[in-house]
């Protein structure tokens, strides 16, 4: 097949295993990349990719997990990426994200004198930095975004001057109306990609489909309107990970901005003002 550039393949919150040895890559909803994966990369397999960054290829192997077909026979393939702590990218990575490493470190630390046993560590919401994965035209190189604390907070004092829906046009129509400083805006760019590329994964995984009212308004006129909407609103959030994350069809979208109903995530429910309960007609992701 011929290989979309640029498209979302995953986003990891920076930890201390992705500084020093590999992430694995879930790949149930990540469309594109399960398609490139398809047929061509079975169980057991390992080969060598590059990650790009900032124009440096970076060379780390990508693994398809093998498993016991009988003893797990519905287990979804699980693909990791894997390099070794002295390699070239975990160094590089160890220096970009100083913030996440150094936080990890000193808790570590603590916790030997303390002679508290290994568990894992998680970096508070406000330090959280994250690694990104995108596609590139060649198979066996991948585009690697880093981005920053630093990066988040320009985002976030920028993001404040605007509403949610204001947004989430940007998002979804990708207006470049930014009025941000020059250095702010290749921070922000970066930021916006990234939210952008999420929801077009989301919109093929749900075929533009409205995962409200099932349907896909657009499909009769050979017109893609479905948006994405973050539940937990994004300007008080900044979490766009694809579990804040739902596609819906700007009819359901206009109302749920204007009437304001609380979604039940455990019941995959909304709950309007005046009394009406409305479940998603499709769900794959939430
Ligand atoms: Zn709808
Ligand atoms: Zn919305």
């Amino acid at each position: 097949m011929t290989i979309q550039e640029d498209t979302y393949i995953y986003k990891k919150e920076v930890d201390w295993s992705l500084l020093h040895e590999g992430l694995t890559i879930p790949i149930s909803i990540q469309v594109v990349f399960h398609k490139m994966l398809q047929d061509k990369f079975p169980r057991g397999s390992t080969k060598n990719i590059n990650l790009i960054f900032n124009g440096v290829e970076y060379p780390v192997k990508l693994i398809n997990q093998k498993f016991n077909a009988k003893k797990y026979p519905k287990h979804k393939d699980l693909i990791q990426i894997r390099y070794l702590p002295t390699s070239k990218l975990a160094v590089k990575l160890r220096s970009i994200f100083i913030n996440s490493y150094n936080f990890i470190k000193k808790i570590k630390e603590e916790r030997i004198l303390q002679g508290i046993k290994k568990r894992k560590i998680f970096v508070s919401d406000e330090f959280k930095e994250y690694f990104v994965l995108y596609t590139t035209q060649f198979e066996n190189s991948f585009l690697l975004d880093c981005i920053t604390n630093e990066d988040i907070k320009v985002e976030n004092s920028y993001i404040s001057k605007f509403s949610e829906e204001e947004f989430e046009m940007d998002i979804n129509y990708n207006r470049k109306d930014l009025t941000a400083k020059i250095e702010e805006k290749t921070k922000i760019v970066k930021i916006r990609k990234l939210d952008k590329s999420i929801s077009d994964n989301l919109k093929l995984l749900y075929q533009h489909k409205c995962q409200i009212c099932g349907l896909n308004f657009g499909d009769n006129y050979n017109g893609k309107i479905v948006e994405a909407h973050h539940i937990e609103y994004f300007t008080k959030s900044l979490n766009n990970n694809s579990d804040n994350i739902m596609i819906i069809c700007p009819n359901h979208h206009r109302l749920i901005h204007k009437v304001k109903p609380t979604f039940d995530k455990s019941n995959l429910l909304f709950l309007y003002q005046n009394g009406y309960q409305e479940k998603l007609a499709i769900n794959y992701h939430l």
